[in-house]
């Protein structure tokens, strides 16, 4: 027995599944996942000492790569004056100013733990500005696991096949009112439906958590017309897109301010944190100051702010070489591996916004979850299995997105197209 596999049966007699997280369990493509034993750059070496080069990046943080020797530093030296005081540093105020001084559309934020936490405080936060109790989400985004947010929402979701969630009581995914993305008439109607009555829109603005699905022309903007004229806010979860599609996230990269603004994952740099941000107006809203209750033990915690810090502060440094590099890293191997796949007859759409991608196995174009669910998963799982077998880790399910950090090369991208080339004339053999 392999060391992973041993691991494996540890860990299934202690957590459900045998993880902390649903998606780590491999159930949509099969196979066991391997333990991870450590990752420097693009790669990671199993408990068994095979090597990967990682296409997941711990599912969006790791931008620089493993083990960015500055940010390691920036997490020791922290660790050494303490984990945690639970009280106000300077560091948090250098974060925020960065953050601040990289999205126009933020005055002020509040940080937190994580993603889930980020967008069901502004959720929170837009009901009680706009005195309105429903929320407009769109099927196949996913904005964290809070109740009122788990309806058709997307990757791990998809992934189960479970629609929403136990657990989850009707009154309260009653006020959730999930829609299709990119489509524009459809929010206009639920507007006209519920006249007065929606606090805000939260999107995914490119969505990750159905795989990657960018919006449609003129789809964002209309979302900021549709809310501003309802007097609604508009919520960007920029907990994946954020300093990835660009160092501003989809924003920038689209040129729309939405209301507020939710991000995590390259944030903290690797370690847990996340942020909800906006106008000064409505951020105020929060206690102390105003009637919003949130709070957090681990709030601001000195080593992520730390990590955090150093991520960020490389990214705009070096922003100029940092999104050009990861462009061409990223189109190279999704165009790659589409080429290869289109040589040998494989049905494949490629959708792609900077390094953020997927693969989806239809011939159609995919711009929405209905689109995703098309898709031939079985041939996927079959894939992802044979890439992981050459030495390529995957996002282990059809609705995720795959990521390119700084730390990939050209030789990492040929190796990959190369066991993809296999990958798909073993299947078709
Ligand atoms: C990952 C993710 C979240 C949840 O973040 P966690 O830190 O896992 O709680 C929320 N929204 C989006 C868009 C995400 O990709």
């Amino acid at each position: 027995m392999g060391r992973s596999e041993s691991l494996r049966l540890r860990a299934e007699k202690l957590f459900p599944g045998g993880v902390n997280s649903p998606v780590r369990a491999f159930r949509a493509v099969g196979g066991a996942p391997p333990f991870v034993e450590r990752a420097e750059g693009a790669y990671l070496w199993d408990a068994d000492g095979n090597r990967y080069i990682d296409y997941f990046g711990s599912w969006g943080p790791m931008i620089l790569g493993h083990a960015f020797p500055p940010v390691v530093e920036a997490i020791r030296a922290a660790a050494a004056r303490s984990a945690s005081f639970g009280a106000s540093t300077a560091a948090e105020g250098d974060l925020a100013e960065l953050v601040v001084s990289i999205w126009p559309s933020i005055e002020k934020l509040r940080f937190v733990s994580s993603g889930t936490e980020a967008t069901m405080s502004a959720i929170r936060l837009a009901r009680a500005f706009t005195g309105r109790k429903y929320v407009v989400k769109f099927e196949g985004c996913y904005h964290g696991h809070a109740d009122g947010l788990l309806v058709k929402a997307g990757s791990g979701v998809a992934t189960f096949g479970i629609p929403g969630s136990a657990g989850v009581p009707e009154e309260t995914a009653h006020f959730t009112l999930a829609l299709p993305y990119n489509d524009e008439a459809a929010v206009d109607a639920a507007f006209l439906a519920h006249n007065g009555e929606i606090a805000c829109v939260i999107v995914e603005p490119v969505v990750g958590n159905a795989g990657c699905i960018p919006p449609a022309d003129g789809y964002l903007q209309a979302l900021r017309r549709i809310t501003e004229r309802e007097g609604a806010l508009l919520i960007f979860d920029e907990v994946m897109t954020g300093f990835r599609v660009a160092l501003g996230g989809a924003q920038e990269l689209y040129g729309i301010r939405p209301d507020l603004t939710t991000m995590g994952k390259i944030l903290g740099g690797g370690l847990p944190c996340g942020a909800f941000g906006g106008r000064a107006e409505i951020m105020d809203r929060l206690a102390p100051l105003g009637p919003v209750y949130q709070a957090g033990t681990l709030s601001g915690n000195p080593l992520a702010m730390a990590a955090g810090l150093a991520t960020l502060g490389y990214l705009r440094e070096h922003r100029a070489e940092v999104y050009p590099r990861l462009e061409r890293l990223s189109a190279s191997v999704a165009d790659g591996v589409a080429a290869t796949a289109a040589s040998v007859g494989v049905p494949l759409t490629t959708n792609r916004v900077g390094a953020m991608f997927t693969w989806f196995f239809t011939a159609e174009p995919v711009r929405d979850f209905a689109g995703a669910a098309r898709c031939d998963t079985r041939r996927f799982a079959a894939f992802h299995r044979a890439m992981l077998e050459a030495g390529v880790w995957l996002p282990p399910s059809q609705f995720e997105a795959a990521f390119v950090s700084t730390a990939h090369t050209d030789d990492d991208v040929r190796q990959t197209i190369e066991a993809a080339r296999q990958a798909f004339s073993a299947a078709a053999s």
